[in-house]
């Protein structure tokens, strides 16, 4: 993580409890001369889980690292509890209380389960954090000597979300969390979450479990080429056709972008 110090972006103004904890304005975004998403309007409100959906290469992670600031927005502002963050570091956006768990897992494999909890933790706050994750995840209080390249696919995605929930965020960005795991481990992963948004956390999800994250979500949003083609309520999206929308041949299976 970048050292306070030497992190050239500006303090950050001071967050509001009524602002929505996201906002993307008419962001484009990409990689070197690619421009992948484009015109992207977006609202996670405060406490909300919101769901972004859309087929292989639609943009969705692109989207999840331009909000953690991996990747800079090329054009328009992005909004994290109402203060404009389009031009922060990712260091500065974790400081504020954004996490992003990437797709892949994002665990130091050559760290023991203990060494990756505590990196994460505030100085003196070490063992409270360890308590803290194995009190959510006992399975990882069992294997916090042990490397993390050594424990199963679910332990190691367990252990992205502990690093997580050990921050203390108050919004986070959930990339694909039940990959190649089994139904037993996704579900103990999608209730984990749902009680992070019980707690008031505010949680913006990708997730192949379709049904899964919309199932937990309040509002939807589906990606298609880099643009937003469905902006609304997860249970109409249900109840219509989502491939369709995936694939673009949605007109009047369900209600247009808002
Ligand atoms: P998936 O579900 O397959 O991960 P996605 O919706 O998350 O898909 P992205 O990974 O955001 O989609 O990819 C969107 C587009 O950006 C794709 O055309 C992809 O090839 C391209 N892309 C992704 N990463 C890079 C990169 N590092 N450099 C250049 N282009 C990239």
């Amino acid at each position: 993580m970048t050292d306070q110090a030497t992190d050239p972006t500006p303090a950050p103004a001071e967050p509001s409890s009524e602002a929505p904890a996201l906002q993307l304005r008419d962001v484009s975004s990409g990689y070197e001369r690619t421009t992948v998403l484009r015109g992207i309007d977006l609202t996670v409100p405060q406490g909300s889980v919101t769901a972004l959906l859309g087929a292989n290469g639609a943009g969705k992670s692109t989207m999840l690292k331009t909000v953690s600031g991996l990747l800079k927005a090329q054009t328009g502002q992005i909004f994290f509890e109402g203060v404009d963050v389009t031009k922060a570091s990712a260091a500065r956006r974790v400081k504020q209380g954004l996490c992003h768990i990437p797709e892949g897992r994002g665990v130091f494999r050559n760290l023991t389960v203990r060494e990756n909890l505590v990196m994460q933790a505030s100085r003196g706050g070490e063992a409270s954090a360890i308590a803290q994750a194995t009190e959510v995840f006992p399975s990882l209080g069992r294997r916090l000597g042990n490397k993390a390249s050594t424990l199963s696919g679910g332990e190691q995605q367990m252990l992205a979300l502990a690093r997580a929930y050990v921050q203390k965020p108050r919004l986070i960005l959930v990339d694909e969390v039940s990959l190649g795991l089994a139904p037993r481990l996704v579900d103990q992963i999608f209730e984990f979450l749902h009680e992070l948004s019980q707690r008031g956390v505010s949680l913006l999800i990708v997730d192949q479990f379709v049904t899964k994250a919309l199932g937990m979500a309040d509002k939807a949003y589906v990606l298609r080429q880099g643009q937003i083609v469905y902006d609304g309520s997860p249970d109409e999206l249900l109840a219509g056709d989502i491939f369709s929308y995936y694939l673009g041949t949605d007109e009047g299976s369900a209600p247009p972008v808002a």
